[in-house]
């Protein structure tokens, strides 16, 4: 069958990766998790000293980028998890303290271009989901579906809240929501590959609908595009 490939951008913590799976899932397409990427090559800079007091040592984190790579390993028959350098870290990057500092990192353009070029040759062969910030403008711009997602910074704070305490995280529910409100500002007013919504994304806002809504939402659209209906 005739395969396209699907974008999904928004803001933190929409649930992008939710919906992102179950569509791959349905589709057998590949799903790749940018956010991770950018996730693991923060917590390399913690783990080598190149982060301290909410800053990053830039230019010796672009000299070690020769030193980082990057892979998703299958897990089962539709999870994969991301590994650094060889070792799985897909439960380590998750915590708050990389999400405090993943953000400046993804602001360094030697960093987006390694991961963009991975991202163009894992998507290479179509019939790949792909969920980040810049997905559907910069890494796949001819991407068939894209989508944008947004729900209020309170909704997605809860969310995420809710995830790392089931995680065994201690974090309060406030310093969730400045960590989610400091991304988005970054995420949007950074120069290199600012999150936007692509002139042709369809905006989903999930903030009153649950998930099986927003995935037979986007679902539909997926099925008119790969039938050539739009
Ligand atoms: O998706 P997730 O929240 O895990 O992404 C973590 C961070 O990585 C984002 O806040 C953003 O700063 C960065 N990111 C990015 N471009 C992507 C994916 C993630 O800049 N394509």
């Amino acid at each position: 069958m005739h395969k396209i490939t699907i974008a999904i951008d928004g803001y933190s913590s929409t649930g992008k990766s939710t919906v992102a799976k179950q569509l791959a899932d349905w589709l057998a397409y590949v799903y790749v998790d940018t956010g991770a990427m950018y996730r693991a090559v923060t917590l390399f800079a913690m783990q080598n000293n190149m982060v301290a007091e909410g800053k990053v040592h830039t230019s010796k984190l672009i000299a070690a980028l020769p030193n980082i790579q990057l892979e998703f390993r299958k897990k089962g028959a539709d999870t994969a998890e991301i590994h650094l350098n060889g070792e799985n870290v897909e439960k380590d990057i998750r915590h708050l303290s990389v999400s405090e500092y993943v953000s400046p990192v993804a602001t360094i353009s030697e960093v987006r271009r390694k991961l963009v070029e991975q991202q163009k040759k894992m998507g290479e062969g179509k019939g790949v989901v792909m969920d980040g910030r810049d997905i559907g403008t910069v890494v796949f711009p001819n991407a068939e579906l894209k989508i944008f997602m947004t729900a209020s910074a309170q909704q997605r704070a809860e969310r995420r809240y809710k995830e790392l305490l089931a995680h065994g995280d201690t974090v309060t529910y406030q310093e969730v929501l400045e960590n989610v409100q400091e991304r988005d500002h970054i995420d949007t007013t950074r120069e290199d590959s600012p999150l936007r919504k692509a002139e042709d994304a369809i905006e989903i806002d999930n903030s009153d609908m649950n998930l099986e809504d927003q995935f037979h939402t986007i679902l539909q659209l997926a099925k008119d595009r790969i039938a050539g209906r739009v």
